[in-house]
């Protein structure tokens, strides 16, 4: 077999049999192709696409290229959630203690964020003392004796994507929907979960800039899930609105605490996050044969009542080597003193600072990626892979879209330590908002479809 020929292939349009993509897999994998090669059958792919049974291949394979995780050691069926990234998504957070304290193993190994988009291991590094780099071994019996652990993704995890995914980022081939399932899909399949749940967000600030893209991947992400024969639903959800109201690592985990703190209503500004969390934890243990999605949703609503959601965060806080007293420590309030061990607790950024809404009326829009490029000037996110974040950078918003606003009141309060890029932060999350004299027509619904493998339906 030679490269050349599958090259010609595709370009031809021809269907790659799943031999033909294996022998693309273990070369990229041991190097065995000049990146010419790989990136013109990537091209020849972007143009000619790929059938399902060639997405399903292409993800075995890069799936299989490197380590798996073997979750055989941990009782019972393992749900896995992703997201595909947004603003103020700290969902992970949320839902994965209130899965665990309804009974579900969690077992997840999450990403860094890069960009506009935050990712959950920085999040939790935040806490002092945690930590995300574990041994498989550490990874399962934490998962045993709590019920739950988020780790940082392997780097032997699917390296033939890893490859793939930086040529296609130098070669203009990242959007293509085959390409991206796929390379998203290896990754949980490697992951070793049972089932999947997937949260599939379109808008300003998501991967997908509209809700029929994002339906697109979905269905072939499902289709790959499925056609692996691992149960796989995902939600379209809308990502032109922050989720919640914090931006930025410490604040984030400050908030996921807010959520999972015992209360009669979800805190205000913050019904979207908490209704999303309880649709996704719903899914979950409907996927793991918890009962009916009403009866799952009742069972997640009842682990927040109790408290057991919020101890298995402490629970999973202090198996990872954190402080789980920083859980109630208030960032908002600025409580600096050292925790357990000495471990410093949050500490409040130095630099608050308020930004003034320019004029009155309603917020009618915001674009995410704007606010969430706002927040990684604050320091709250990496612009390069390499950059060093600040964790307790970011934004907390006090308007929502929707929301009346008067000239002069505060629309969000951003925290920094270095003061250095604040006005072009502040210039861009301005420019990222439409104040409107009209009250806004109603917004788009938080979650617009569910796929799973009877089909789309739309809410
Ligand atoms: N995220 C991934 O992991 N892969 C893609 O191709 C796009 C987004």
């Amino acid at each position: 077999m030679r490269m050349y020929d599958i090259i010609l292939k595709k370009r031809n349009g021809g269907e790659l049999s799943e031999g033909e993509i294996q022998f693309v897999v273990n070369g990229v994998t041991a190097d065995n192709f000049p990146n010419e090669q790989i990136a013109a059958l990537l091209m020849a792919i972007y143009f000619k696409g790929m059938t399902k049974a060639e997405t399903l291949a292409l993800t075995l394979a890069m799936a299989h290229s490197g380590e798996t995780a073997d979750l055989s050691g941990i009782p019972g069926i393992k749900v896995d959630k992703h997201s595909t990234g947004g603003v103020g998504d700290k969902t992970t957070l949320i839902v994965t203690p209130i899965v665990a304290a309804c009974g579900v193993p969690v077992a997840k190994m999450s990403g860094r964020g890069l960009g506009h988009t935050g990712g959950t291991v920085d999040k939790l590094a935040s806490i002092p003392g945690f930590s995300t780099e574990l041994s498989q071994e550490e990874f399962i019996r934490i998962v045993n004796e709590t019920g739950l652990c988020v780790a940082g993704q392997s780097g032997n995890l699917a390296p033939a994507d890893k490859k793939l995914y930086a040529l296609r980022d130098i070669t203009g081939t990242v959007e293509n929907i085959s390409l991206i399932a796929s390379s998203i899909m290896s990754k949980k399949l490697a992951a070793g979960a049972d089932r999947i749940v997937l949260d599939v967000k379109y808008g300003s600030g998501a991967f997908m800039g509209t809700s029929a893209e994002a339906v697109a991947l979905a269905e072939a992400m499902v289709d790959i899930g499925e056609g692996a024969g691992k149960g796989t639903v995902a939600l379209i959800t809308d990502m032109n609105r922050p989720l919640g109201c914090a931006i930025g690592n410490s604040l984030e985990i400050a908030e996921s605490v807010e959520i999972l703190t015992p209360s009669s209503v979800p805190p205000s500004g913050k019904e979207d996050l908490y209704e999303i969390c309880m649709v996704l934890s719903a899914h979950m243990l409907n996927q793991a044969g918890k009962g009916t999605l009403e009866e799952c949703r009742t069972l997640a609503e009842n682990a927040i009542a109790s408290g057991m959601a919020l101890q298995k965060l402490q629970a999973m806080v202090t198996a990872q080597g954190g402080d789980s007293s920083i859980l109630s420590n208030s960032i908002l309030t600025g409580s600096v003193e050292n925790g357990k061990n000495g471990l410093p607790k949050f500490s409040r950024a130095k630099h608050q600072h308020l930004l003034i809404s320019p004029s009155s009326g309603y917020i009618q829009s915001m674009d995410t990626q704007k606010w969430g490029i706002a927040a990684m000037m604050l320091g709250a996110g990496r612009e390069r892979i390499e950059d060093e974040i600040d964790y307790s950078a970011g934004i907390i918003l006090h308007k929502k879209p929707g929301t009346p606003v008067k000239e002069g009141e505060s629309i969000a309060e951003f925290h920094t330590n270095q003061t250095s890029r604040l006005a072009e932060a502040s210039a861009i999350a301005l420019e990222g908002i439409t104040i409107t004299t009209v009250p806004p027509e109603k917004s788009s619904p938080l979650i617009y479809a569910q796929v799973d493998k009877y089909g789309t339906h739309y809410h």
